[in-house]
């Protein structure tokens, strides 16, 4: 396979002639949204940005950038944490941005399932479904700005796995635009469908390197009308996994969310926000948001109220949210800690997995190496434990420079994945490979898992135009397969 030969200006003024006006921006001051992602850490040099308004439009596109050999990356809310997004730096990527292709499509209550465009926002997908008294329950702290066809290309995972399971588990059809223009129409709402191979779950989780996803159609489930709320304080990483154990048998697997949070994670959230107070009475190592759910004729508060009075001295000291205001506030300290924990600054980002029995010496492990090796380093723990899923990141100290932030994320990642390794864990369980994780992935899945990865790419997109260089090396580097 050969490197592709950089777009001319003349290929890109007939691109631009095939598309409606306004449909593509060339100018720096129009493209810089595009260019730079939420984490700050990666910046973008397109071509050009195409922000097409429908299917046809993305088909008559790509149809194009096929025949004259120009790159292409989708493009969502820029959420994304593997810097897959944004265009390569030399300006030879042409950004497709989905955002003006944002509609619901429909709603059918009976069916409990929706049809969503790929540019919608998942929360304004989440309000739609709400409307009809059902729940999309992808959930998490960048549903504002993330957009359905990035959550289906990173196959989104979120708070309410745990009981909904990953994005993978919640689409039911989808429309794709093909490499080569042609439209794939696999928009269904069918529950049950054995007819061949399962092709959506290809493009799921594929970060745009096998097709661009315009719509998806999702499984909805009954809107809750109970939620309850609760954080406690315990001594340690095990009474958090015996207490999720226990709750999951004892609660009826009414949990939607169990997320972990050990203490210096609230202490930075404190410090963001010093209109907080800490949540309970004293500090403790380790504390755990427990969220249940249910409709119909239960009595849910009783049952997470009874639950918690009986785990003995499991918990130390928690506290039940009696409004939702007050719910609203204990996730606020979690969705704060998230977004204040680099102080503006870089910091080194995981999202391992390992099984959940295995996750407290896991944690203990990790945590020892990292303050053995880098005792300057502060290291924030917390996820969402119920799936075997944690973020161990590592803030540098201050005033580092640049070279030695860059060492150490790269010593630190390190030591995390080969505990990772030991453990038979993933280096990734939610944000992907990216450009970002592509080195420590290919460093670690075998020649049969590369070969299938390769002829995969290759039957999708034979000329490598689809966000090449993603998840696998790029087409002209040689060693990718
Ligand atoms: C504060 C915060 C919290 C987060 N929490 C979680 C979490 O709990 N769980 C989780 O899984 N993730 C989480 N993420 C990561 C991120 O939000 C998700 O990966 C999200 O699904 C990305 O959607 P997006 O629209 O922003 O995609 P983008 O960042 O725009 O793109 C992501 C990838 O998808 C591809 N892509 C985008 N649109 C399409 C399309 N239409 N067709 C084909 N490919 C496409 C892009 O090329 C890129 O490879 C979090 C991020 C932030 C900033």
């Amino acid at each position: 396979m050969n490197a592709l030969p950089p777009p001319s200006k003349k290929s890109l003024a007939a691109l631009a002639s095939t598309m409606p006006e306004g449909t593509l921006l060339t100018a720096d001051a129009d493209m810089e949204r595009y260019c730079k992602d939420w984490s700050g850490d990666h910046f973008g040099t397109p071509m050009a940005v195409a922000r097409p308004q429908n299917t046809t439009e993305v088909s008559s596109l790509l149809r194009y950038c096929h025949e004259a050999g120009i790159p292409v990356v989708p493009q969502g809310g820029l959420t994304g944490l593997v810097g897959a997004a944004v265009a390569a730096p030399g300006g030879k990527e042409l950004v497709v941005s989905l955002e003006r292709m944002n509609k619901v499509r429909s709603i059918n209550p009976i069916d409990f399932a929706m049809v969503v465009e790929a540019g919608c926002i998942l929360e304004d997908a989440k309000r739609a479904a709400e409307a009809s008294d059902c729940i999309l329950p992808i959930t998490f702290g960048a549903q504002g700005s993330c957009r359905i066809g990035g959550n289906v290309a990173t196959n989104a995972g979120g708070f309410n796995v745990l009981r909904y399971g990953m994005t993978r588990d919640l689409v039911l059809g989808l429309e794709v635009v093909l490499s080569d223009g042609r439209i794939w129409n696999g928009l269904k709402t069918l529950r049950k469908d054995n007819r061949g191979y399962d092709i959506k779950q290809m493009f799921i989780g594929s970060e745009g390197t096998l097709g661009i996803v315009t719509a998806a159609s999702f499984k909805l489930f009954p809107k809750p009308t109970q939620v309850e709320t609760a954080l406690v304080g315990l001594r340690s990483v095990e009474d958090a996994m015996t207490l999720y154990a226990k709750a999951r048998r004892e609660c009826s697997d009414l949990l939607t969310a169990f997320e972990l949070i050990l203490r210096v994670g609230i202490d930075i959230a404190l410090k963001a926000r010093p209109d907080f107070i800490d949540p309970l009475s004293e500090p403790y190592p380790v504390y755990v948001l427990i969220e249940a759910s249910a409709g119909g004729r239960i009595d849910l508060a009783a049952i997470l109220q009874d639950f918690l009075g009986d785990a003995g001295d499991l918990v130390q000291d928690g506290v039940l949210a009696t409004s939702r205001a007050q719910a609203e506030r204990l996730w606020l300290l979690r969705e704060t800690l998230v977004e204040s924990q680099g102080n503006g600054g870089r910091y080194l980002r995981t999202d391992v997995s390992v099984p959940i029995s295995k996750l407290a010496d896991f944690v203990a492990d990790t945590l020892e190496a990292l303050s053995e090796h880098h005792p300057e380093a502060l290291a924030v723990t917390y996820g969402h434990v119920g799936d075997g899923n944690l973020h161990l990141n590592v803030i540098p100290p201050k005033g580092s420079t640049p070279d030695a932030m860059e060492l150490l994320f790269h010593q630190t990642e390190e030591i995390i994945f080969d505990i990772v390794d030991r453990y038979g864990g993933s280096i990734s369980a939610e944000h992907g490979i990216g450009r970002v994780k592509q080195q420590a992935y290919l460093d670690r899945i075998d020649e049969v898992t590369l070969d299938i990865a390769s002829r995969l790419k290759d039957a999708f997109d034979p000329k490598h135009i689809l966000s090449d260089g993603r998840i696998l090396r790029p087409a002209a580097l040689p060693g990718d397969r």
